[in-house]
């Protein structure tokens, strides 16, 4: 197999041919509908281009794919059973909520939910685990897990035609072989069915499932293909606004939940992850959504699940296994996949942590509990953040992670405006997940994936919406 970076040097130094491959690559993209909105006109459907993605595939070993696809299960199982002990979530989280605004406000919406004692039965999860792949000296590869995202996860939609278009790519320029190691995987209805069960459970044949959005929608084709699979089956989907939430809905007598006159039965929140997702209405809808009957994708505690305190906590020694009792295999899997994380909490612990981290700052990452990339300090700025507070209950905010030093290739990024060249690059795996549980029991529970995010390795962070990743699609080897 001629490795696609043997034949990118080739190409980076013809650049006719280079420009041919480039158009050919984003014809192919929108001709499949590889598709987003513009960040000029991201509520327009007038004008719009094609999602960011890799001229080629990214090479992946097929062992830590498989691995991480095997773990997915086990990771679904622990968010659900994290969310259902409100116990481990207050002890994980005690810390943080001194000293995290965010989280504190989502933790006082668990806490009387649970107060009020939980009204439905069913909860529907879809949650994406990332990885990146650490080579060791002697050869082999790391799976190395990242963060699971619990709320708003991507990675299906429209990049479920990312294949196919790499798959094209490779072959017109007589890649045949390494064309048929391209991964397919079909993500979106596999995720859908996942709502469209939880739906079904709830039993109301005119109730709707209701998208919560953000005004700006860059992402909108990519819900549409969620949505295009649930209206199929006959199910209903609105989109709505936090304020047309706490404009229009109300809870009746049996807290069901209705907006614009409509019966909700799931709520999908593709918003509400971030601080600035919030004023103090949408603070307010949230908590009549939490409290309804309506299945909540997530619940509040599973949003609370993915928290990158509760990661942290989840990697203490005896901590799995309270999950896991009497499956000692689904905690070595699990825990195969992490890496070093510490505590920066009160104590001696976290005042460990802090002289570690001062000590050899480019040896970690210091994490916030926020989301959407952006937000994580590394080398120099983790020893200016933390010379702020490290002796004060604030840095109970923050967890402490060693930094993971993944694969590198060779690559081109393509996004709209940016210029063409040979880029250093190293790609994140993440794996949807998806379940139903329904009165105690797992009715689903699918790995489903994977979808490979790259950015170069100038980066320290990630994000795509702020212009640094770009989709890919592995290529196993
Ligand atoms: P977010 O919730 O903002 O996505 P992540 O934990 O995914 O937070 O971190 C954002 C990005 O920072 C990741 O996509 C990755 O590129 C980088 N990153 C995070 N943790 C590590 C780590 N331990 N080692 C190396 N890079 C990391
Ligand atoms: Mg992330």
């Amino acid at each position: 197999m001629i490795t696609t970076k043997v034949f990118l040097q080739e190409l980076i130094i013809n650049p006719d041919r280079l420009n041919h491959l480039v158009d050919e690559a984003k014809e192919a993209a929108l001709q499949h509908g590889l598709l987003i909105r513009t960040r000029e006109t991201p509520n327009s459907s007038e004008v719009v281009t094609y999602a960011p993605f890799t001229l080629f595939p990214s090479p992946v070993p097929k062992a830590v794919l498989l691995q991480a696809l095997e773990v997915q299960t086990h990771f679904n199982t622990l968010v659900d059973r994290i969310s259902q002990d409100p116990d481990f979530l207050q002890e994980a989280l005690a810390g943080t909520i001194q000293a995290d605004d965010f989280t504190a406000k989502l933790f006082r919406i668990h806490r009387q939910v649970q107060q009020e004692g939980r009204t439905q039965s069913i909860v529907v999860g879809l949650n994406r685990s990332d990885y990146m792949v650490e080579p060791a000296a002697d050869g082999t590869s790391s799976l190395k897990q990242i963060e699971i995202n619990t709320i708003s996860a991507g990675g299906f939609g429209v990049t479920d035609l990312l294949p196919a278009v790499h798959r094209h790519i490779l072959r017109s320029v007589g890649l045949v072989e390494e064309s048929e190691c391209v991964h397919e995987s079909d993500r979106t209805p596999q995720m859908t069915a996942a709502l469209a069960k939880a739906w079904e459970l709830y039993g109301q044949t005119k109730a709707v499932i209701m998208f919560l959005v953000e005004d700006v929608q860059i992402s909108q084709l990519t819900h549409r293909c969620i949505e295009r699979e649930l209206w199929k089956r006959n199910i209903p989907v609105i989109r709505r606004h936090f304020e047309d939430v706490s404009t229009k809905g109300f809870l009746d007598g049996d807290k069901r939940l209705f907006v614009d006159g409509l019966e909700v039965a799931v709520v999908y929140y593709r918003y509400g992850y971030m601080p600035d997702n919030y004023t103090e209405q949408s603070w307010d809808a949230r908590l009549l959504m939490e409290r309804s009957l309506a299945v909540k994708c997530p619940d509040i505690s599973t949003h609370l699940a993915g928290t990158k305190k509760v990661q942290q906590v989840l990697a203490r020694p005896g901590v799995l296994e309270k999950f896991f009792p009497g499956q000692p295999e689904a905690v070595e899997q699990i825990r195969a996949t992490f890496t070093g994380l510490y505590t920066l909490d009160m104590g001696p612990e976290g005042d460990r942590a802090v002289a570690m981290a001062l000590a050899n700052p480019h040896e970690f990452v210091l994490k916030t509990q926020r989301e959407g990339g952006g937000n994580n300090y590394f080398g120099e700025d983790i020893v200016r953040v933390l010379q702020e507070f490290k002796s004060d209950p604030r840095r109970a905010a923050y967890v402490l992670m060693d930094r993971i030093r993944p694969r590198t290739e060779e690559n081109i990024l393509l996004r709209r405006g940016l210029p063409l060249r040979l880029t250093s690059v190293c790609y994140e795996i993440g794996v949807c997940g998806a379940y139903v549980r329904h009165e105690g029991q797992m009715v689903m529970n699918e790995a489903v994936g994977p979808i490979l995010r790259t950015k170069s390795v100038e980066h320290d962070d990630a994000g795509l919406i702020g212009g640094v990743t770009v989709f890919d699609t592995p290529l196993i080897i």
